[in-house]
C-alpha cells in the first residue's frame, strides 16, 4: 500500500500550546546530520547550552537539553534528584501540579501535596508553612499553569526553601520566554520547559538547568554504566532509577568528559538551538512585553465582546487567558466551527474547568498582532451564530484601541 507524503492542514494554533513553530525553527531543523562527536556538534551543544543560560537567566555550567517532551525533563529532574523515601513538598494549583506530584511518587518519594482551588495561587506565607511542616528535601512546584492560566509568583520562594534547606524545583515549560523568569535572582536550583508554548518550537526537547547544589545531588548517585566504565569509576549504593534520564551520566555527555550515553536527537538539538537564539537575539525582556502586550489586547477583546475572564487577574500569565463560555454556547461545537471554518484552534480545559473555559494562547510565534485580531474576528462571528449578543467589531475595535493606546504612550516615554 503506498501512502501519501505528510500536508498537515494550514491551521492557526492559538491555544495553551503546542503552538505554530517559528519557520526559522522549522528550517533549522531541516539541516543534514553530523556525527555525535562531531567537533561541529560538540560546538552547537555549547552554543546551545550557553543560549539556554541566557534564556533561564542563569550562570548554571549545568544547562543542557533533555531529548523528549516537557515531561522527560521533569522526570530527569525528578528522578536523578529523589531517591526512594525523599521527602517532596508539591504545592498544586493545577493540573500540571499534579503531574509533578505523580512523577514524585513514581520516583518512589514520600510526597506532600498542598492543594489551592483552580482559578488561585499560593501565598509565600503558605509555602513557607508546608515547607516547616514537611521539611522536604525538595519542593517541586509549576511556574505558569496552562490548565488555570495562572503563574505561581516565585521571586520569594527560593530564599524560603535555602532558608529551611531544601532544593526549589520549577516546571517553567509553560511560562518561559512569555512571563519574567529570572533563575538565579530568584534562587531556583532546577528549572524544565519544553520548545511548544513560549520558546516557538515544536515539542521534543526540553531545556533544563541545575545549580551547584543540585549537580552535587545528582552527581552523588552517579553510577556510569558497565561496558564503558573506567577503572576507578565508583558504583554506588542508590543509582539513579532511569538509565534514559540519568543525569549524572547526562551531564559526562554533555560536559568535557562527552561520556557516551544517548545519541544527542540532533535535529531537535538545531530546533532548540535556534528557538534561544532567537529569544536572547530579541533580548528576554522584549519577548515578555511582547507576550504581555499581545495577552492584554486578546484579554481586551474578548471583555469587549461580553466575555468573563477566568481566574485571578492579577497573577495571570501574559501567554494564555481562559475564558468563561457563554450560556447557550456548546463549548466543543464552537470550537469545531473555528478550527473548521476559520482554521483556528482554541483551547478546551481540563477537570473541575472541563466545558466551563476555554483557553486561548497568544505565544511564541503566535504572540503577534494578526493573530490576535483574526481570532477575535472568527469568535464573533462563532458567538453571533451560536445566539450571543456581541456588538459588531466590539472585539477588533477594543484591541486595536490598546495597540493604539500604548503605541502612545510607548512613543510618549520615548520622548
Ligand atoms: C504544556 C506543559 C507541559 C507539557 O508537557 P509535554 O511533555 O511537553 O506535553 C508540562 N508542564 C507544563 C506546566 C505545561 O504547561
Amino acid at each position: 500500500m503506498s501512502s501519501l507524503p505528510i500536508n498537515p492542514p494550514q491551521r492557526l494554533l492559538m491555544g495553551p500550546g503546542p503552538v505554530n513553530a517559528d519557520p526559522r525553527v522549522l528550517r533549522a531543523m531541516s539541516a543534514q546530520l553530523v556525527g555525535q562527536y562531531d567537533p561541529a556538534m560538540t560546538a552547537y551543544m555549547n552554543e546551545t547550552m550557553e543560549l539556554y543560560r541566557g534564556v533561564f537567566r542563569t550562570t548554571n555550567e549545568a544547562t543542557l537539553l533533555i531529548d523528549g517532551t516537557s515531561r522527560a525533563g521533569i522526570e530527569a529532574a525528578m528522578v536523578s534528584l529523589l531517591q526512594p523515601g525523599d521527602r517532596v513538598l508539591v504545592p498544586v494549583f493545577g493540573r500540571f501540579g499534579h503531574l509533578l506530584r505523580e512523577i514524585a511518587e513514581r520516583s518512589g518519594a514520600e510526597v506532600h501535596v498542598i492543594e489551592r482551588e483552580w482559578g488561585t495561587v499560593f501565598t509565600p506565607a503558605e509555602l513557607e508553612k508546608a515547607i516547616i511542616e514537611t521539611k522536604p528535601k525538595l519542593v517541586a512546584i509549576v511556574h505558569g499553569d496552562t490548565s488555570t492560566t495562572l503563574a505561581q509568583p516565585l521571586d520569594e520562594l527560593g530564599a524560603i526553601c535555602a532558608k529551611h534547606g531544601a532544593l526549589l524545583y520549577a516546571d517553567v515549560t509553560a511560562s518561559l520566554g512569555g512571563n519574567t523568569f529570572e533563575l538565579d535572582a530568584w534562587g531556583i536550583d532546577v528549572a524544565t520547559a519544553g520548545l511548544q508554548k513560549c520558546l516557538g518550537g515544536p515539542s521534543g526537547s526540553s531545556p533544563i538547568t541545575l545549580s551547584q547544589a543540585a549537580v552535587d545531588v545528582v552527581n552523588s548517585r552517579k553510577s556510569i554504566e558497565a561496558g564503558i566504565r573506567s577503572e576507578g569509576d565508583e558504583v554506588v549504593a542508590h543509582p539513579i532509577r532511569s538509565n534514559y534520564f540519568d543525569l549524572s551520566q547526562i551531564l559526562d555527555y554533555w560536559g568535557p568528559k562527552r561520556l557516551n550515553h544517548h545519541t544527542e536527537a540532533t535535529t531537535m538539538l538545531y530546533g532548540a538551538r535556534e528557538c534561544a537564539r532567537l529569544l536572547v537575539d530579541e533580548g528576554m525582556d522584549v519577548a515578555v512585553e511582547r507576550h504581555r502586550l499581545h495577552g492584554s489586547a486578546m484579554v481586551e477583546g474578548l471583555r469587549s465582546m461580553g466575555l468573563a475572564i477566568f481566574g485571578d487577574q492579577s497573577v495571570r500569565m501574559n501567554n494564555v487567558v481562559g475564558v468563561t463560555i457563554p450560556d447557550g454556547i456548546d463549548g466543543d461545537s464552537a470550537r469545531s466551527t473555528l478550527l473548521n471554518d476559520f482554521g483556528i484552534e482554541i483551547g478546551t480545559s481540563f477537570g473541575p474547568l472541563a466545558g466551563k473555559v476555554w483557553r486561548i494562547g497568544t505565544m511564541g510565534y503566535n504572540a503577534r498582532r494578526d493573530t490576535v485580531l483574526l481570532t477575535l474576528a472568527a469568535l464573533e462571528q462563532v458567538l453571533r451564530r451560536g445566539g450571543v449578543k456581541v456588538t459588531a467589531g466590539s472585539g477588533v475595535g477594543a484591541a486595536l484601541d490598546l495597540y493604539e493606546s500604548e503605541a502612545s504612550d510607548s512613543e510618549t516615554a520615548a520622548v
